[in-house]
């Protein structure tokens, strides 16, 4: 799959692009990765990137509505970056043989990440003003917005999207973290992919932002910031549910409606899931990849319990995702470093 990923470049959309009921049909039309450039009427372009996870897709159809809204004149430029059209045209986050979309922008050398330094090479000589990612999860989550540096230019993108902002520092190697070496810039998570309510939330949020990005003023106070400090991982090999079965013959059967303990807080002793005895163990791990299992997660007679009061995000019900990258995020309050 790697060796021959090809950058186009389009300076207008196609018409049949204003037609496509779907993103899986990006790639008869791109038939690859694509940065459209689009000029409006204050220069300094807008990024924004979407469909770097194939199944991703509120970003496209609010960004189908957004540009049909302003067919006859953008308020500003605009950089969009359409990324793993491939991956869309199956419906899936990415190939088999392809590196996540999102983890190819801190270097290398491989064939997508000199096409992640040919976006970020050609937007930084455009000198953008802001850099937006838009995402969904695979869980149930509120929007949110995630950081990776904490002044006022980065909170305030987030502004008018969410009060919820994630600040991390790893994984280092996504787009937003790239783009904020030289402008402000934020990954937004819409929620579920193509729910109508995320599109149109979406849809106001850069409607307003096409007029009002580099507008000085405050970032909204009344947000809350979080920090990632570590995450859950399930060995690959193991085998589990979202039954909460005590009885279940997998490995380990978690609480039901899982996501739906997304950023609310689960108190300590809370039991999180039945296990097997002598079965595998969950792994907890800090952003520098040491085990800190059993500051947060204790195992006693067939059950994992919390061992302290939990703010869970970014948690899936999506067995492949939570054996590949993680099963879900744990955050602390952010109170400055
Ligand atoms: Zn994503």
């Amino acid at each position: 799959m790697s060796g021959n990923v090809k950058l186009n470049f389009l300076e207008a959309l196609p018409d049949a692009f204003f037609e496509i009921d779907h993103p899986s049909r990006l790639l008869e039309l791109f038939g690859g990765p694509t940065l459209v450039s689009l000029e409006g009427a204050a220069a300094e372009p807008l990024m924004i990137s979407t469909l770097l996870h194939g199944n991703e897709t509120t970003g496209f159809f609010a960004l189908q509505r957004l540009l049909r809204h302003y067919r006859d004149g953008l308020p500003r430029s605009l950089l969009i970056f359409f990324g793993n059209v491939e991956a869309a045209a199956q419906g899936v986050r990415h190939l088999p043989g392809q590196p996540d979309f999102n983890r190819i922008w801190g270097g290398g050398e491989g064939a997508e990440a000199r096409m992640a330094r040919e976006v970020l090479t050609y937007a930084r000589g455009r000198r953008v003003i802001a850099n937006i990612d838009i995402h969904n999860t695979t869980g149930r989550n509120p929007y949110y917005a995630c950081v990776n540096r904490t002044s006022e230019d980065f909170l305030r993108l987030a502004n008018g999207f969410t009060e919820i902002v994630i600040y991390f520092t790893e994984p280092h190697e996504v787009n937003s973290n790239a783009f904020a070496k030289f402008c402000p810039s934020v990954t937004l998570e819409c929620g579920l992919p193509g729910i109508p309510e995320g599109i149109e939330h979406l849809y106001r949020y850069l409607e307003h932002l096409l007029h009002t990005v580099g507008d000085k003023g405050r970032a909204a106070d009344e947000g809350r910031i979080y920090h990632t400090v570590a995450r859950l991982k399930v060995p690959y090999y193991c085998r589990f549910d979202f039954a909460f079965d005590s009885k279940s013959s997998r490995d380990f059967s978690f609480i039901r409606h899982f996501d739906h303990f997304n950023f609310q807080c689960v108190p300590r002793g809370t039991v999180l899931a039945y296990t097997r005895r002598d079965g595998p163990q969950l792994a907890v791990l800090d952003n520098r990849d040491r085990l800190v299992t059993e500051k947060y997660l204790g195992f006693e007679d067939g059950k994992v319990i919390a061992r302290q009061d939990l703010i869970p995000s970014m948690f899936t019900t999506d067995g492949d995702v939570a054996r590949e990258d993680s099963l879900g995020y744990l955050m602390e309050p952010y109170q400055g470093e």
